[in-house]
C-alpha cells in the first residue's frame, strides 16, 4: 500500500530530512585519511541524538550502527569498523534519522583525498543519474520513468547498475511502498501520486552489475570487486514537482 502524506505530514519529514542532511554535511569535513569508520559513526550518531532525533539503521533489522559506511568495491549496507580510511579510496555515506516518528534517509560516495579520475567520474555519474530520477518523480509520470530516467545516464557511461537494492517510499517506516528500480521501461508502473515520499537511491558500479553480501551478513559488494558508487535523497511529490526532503536546493547536495 502505497500512503499519501499530508502537507503537515511532508513538513515533518523535511525536518527530519534536515537533521539527515546536516549529518551528511557534517561527515564530508571530516573525511580525510586516517580517519575510522567507527569515529564516522560516533559523530553522526552523536550530532543525530543532540537534534532529538534518533539514528533509523541502529538496530533496524539488527544492524549494529548509525550509518552504512561503504568503501571502494562495498556497495551498500557496510559495517562501520576500525578500517582507516586511505587516500584514493571512495567512500559511501548513507544515514538515517527519526524524528517524532518521521524518517529522513540520504547517501553520498565521496573521494578521500585524491581519487583517480575514473572513480570521479563513477561518482558524477551517479549523483547525476539520482537527480535526472528525481526530475522523473513528478505527478501523472509513473514509477518505471523514474528507473528509466536513471538508467539512462548510467548506461552512457557503461558502467553497472544494482538490481538486487532499489528505491522505496518512506515515510513513518524506512522502507515502504512502492519499490522505485533504477532501472525500467517508461511508461510502466504505478503513476506517481502528489504525497508519495520517496528516497531515490542509484547503486552504480565501475564493472558489472553483480554484487554479493559478505559473510558478516550485511556488506553488499561487487562481484568483480570494481568500485562503486551511491547516493540517495529522499524526496516529495508535490503538484509543483519534487520537493527535496533533505536539502533545500540540488547545488547544495555535497
Ligand atoms: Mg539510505
Ligand atoms: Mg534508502
Amino acid at each position: 500500500m502505497i500512503t499519501r502524506k499530508s502537507t503537515i505530514q511532508i513538513g515533518r519529514m523535511r525536518k527530519a530530512g534536515a537533521v539527515v542532511g546536516d549529518t551528511l554535511r557534517m561527515l564530508r569535513g571530516m573525511i580525510e585519511p586516517g580517519v575510522t569508520l567507527k569515529a564516522l559513526d560516533r559523530e553522526a550518531e552523536k550530532l543525530i541524538r543532540s537534534r532529538g532525533a534518533k539514528p533509523t539503521f541502529k538496530g533496524y533489522h539488527g544492524f549494529p550502527a548509525a550509518l552504512c559506511l561503504s568503501v571502494n568495491e562495498q556497495v551498500v549496507h557496510g559495517i562501520p569498523s576500525d578500517r582507516k580510511l586511505q587516500e584514493g579510496d571512495i567512500l559511501s555515506i548513507d544515514c538515517g534519522a527519526t524524528l517524532d516518528g518521521w524518517v529522513g534517509d540520504s547517501a553520498i560516495t565521496v573521494g578521500v583525498g585524491s581519487i583517480a579520475a575514473e572513480l570521479s567520474q563513477l561518482i558524477e555519474t551517479t549523483r547525476a543519474s539520482l537527480f535526472a530520477g528525481i526530475g522523473a518523480a513528478r505527478p501523472g509520470n509513473r514509477v518505471g520513468d523514474i528507473g528509466a530516467a536513471i538508467e539512462a545516464v548510467i548506461n552512457e557511461r557503461g558502467y553497472g547498475i544494482v538490481r538486487e537494492y532499489c528505491g522505496h517510499g518512506v515515510g513513518r517506516q524506512l522502507h515502504e511502498d512502492p519499490q522505485v528500480p533504477n532501472y525500467g521501461r517508461a511508461g510502466t508502473g504505478p503513476r506517481i501520486q502528489s504525497g508519495w515520499c520517496l528516497a531515490l537511491e542509484p547503486m552504480v558500479n565501475l564493472g558489472g552489475d553483480d554484487v554479493m553480501t559478505l559473510s558478516d551478513g550485511w556488506t553488499v559488494i561487487t562481484r568483480d570487486r570494481k568500485a562503486s558508487a551511491h547516493y540517495e535523497l529522499a524526496i516529495a511529490i508535490t503538484d509543483a514537482g519534487p520537493e527535496y526532503l533533505t536539502l533545500t536546493s540540488q547545488d547544495e547536495y555535497p
